[in-house]
């Protein structure tokens, strides 16, 4: 049975260049570039809550880290180390091997290095802190959407959960969305190209990891301000509409953009072959409030807005 050190030094030791000090010190040493902020953030992933016991581990270790970049995308700023604290039930070297190939594809993906972390022993649990720059002044937050913005999301939102419900029954998906939706799920991409050249176009934006209505809402409310959508949902099956506007795992992007820049962001998703769709606009009314209409003008209900853990 290798000892904790083995472990760590044969699966979690990589070179790290751009750290003056990597693993293996009590703590890692970073110098930020000039004129940069650092924007840092944690996410975690508890099996039996993110992931089933039974989930492929290198999936797993690509989202584990993936979800991280996406939060940094959200703010405009270019990852570049990361810290991942481990528990693991037990010393299993063919699980490790494939949990680190998919974390240290995606660190190589968007550039980040492992530059620490902790491995200690217990229910199998992830949690990455993720340390990023972004030039003084230019994240992009939560609270920057103005009354007149138009309300953006990129890619198809609703993919994952849509993987998931077909993985679980409820759906039964045809080629060759099968394929997409079941690819969504273990291997989210980061928007992170987007995210970096919203910086300077978007007024606010937020990564769509709990359902696109309650995410937006997070930009809305701290925005002080509501939302009329318009979609087009009339041809959508009533389940896919469903999982679209309150799917969470897409980490999709969803931010706003003044209503003059609107050909830019068209053009911004031509450049990244990635489509960028608008779903309407910011409006004054009560913080939060979200008015989704058909392109008829028809309210769309919807049951809810997302994912809550504690709901
Ligand atoms: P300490 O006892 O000071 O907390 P540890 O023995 O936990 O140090 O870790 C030794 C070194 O290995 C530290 O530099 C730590 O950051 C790094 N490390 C431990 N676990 C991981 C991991 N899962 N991924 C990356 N680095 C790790
Ligand atoms: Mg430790």
């Amino acid at each position: 049975m290798p000892s904790e050190f083995a472990l760590i030094t044969r699966y979690f030791q990589r070179p790290t260049p751009s750290a003056r000090l990597g693993i293996g010190d009590d703590a890692a040493l970073i110098t930020p570039s000039a004129g940069m902020e650092l924007a840092i953030s944690t996410d975690m992933l508890v099996v039996g809550t993110h992931f089933l016991p039974a989930a492929d581990a290198e999936g797993l270790g690509w989202k584990t880290l993936a979800v991280n970049v996406s939060d940094l995308a959200a703010m405009g700023a270019r990852p570049r180390w990361a810290l991942l604290a481990c528990a693991l039930p037990e010393a299993d070297e063919t699980w490790l091997a494939r949990f680190t190939q998919g974390f240290f594809a995606c660190a190589e993906a968007f550039g980040v290095e492992l530059i620490g972390g902790d491995t200690t022993r217990g229910a199998r649990a992830f949690a990455v802190t993720i340390l990023g720059e972004v030039p003084c002044g230019q994240a992009l937050t939560r609270a920057g959407a103005r009354a007149g913005d138009e309300i953006w999301v990129s890619g198809a939102p609703g993919q994952a959960a849509l993987g998931l419900a077909h993985l679980q029954g409820k759906v039964a998906l045809e080629e060759p969305q099968r394929s997409a939706c079941l690819a969504a799920l273990p291997r989210p991409q980061p928007r992170l190209a987007l995210g970096l050249a919203l910086r300077g176009l978007a007024t606010a934006a937020i990564d769509v990891s709990d359902g696109l209505l309650a995410d937006l809402s997070h930009i809305l409310s701290a925005s002080g301000l509501a939302a009329r959508l318009t979609l087009d949902v009339e041809a959508v099956p009533t389940f896919a509409q469903h999982c679209f506007l309150a799917g969470g795992d897409d980490y999709e992007l969803v931010f706003t953009a003044p209503s003059n820049r609107h050909e830019e962001v068209l053009a911004l998703g031509e450049k990244l072959g990635l489509p960028l769709t608008c779903l309407g606009d910011c409006r004054p009314g009560p913080a939060g409030f979200l008015d989704v209409r058909t392109r008829a003008g028809e309210p769309v209900a919807f049951s809810t807005l997302g994912y809550d853990h504690f709901a």
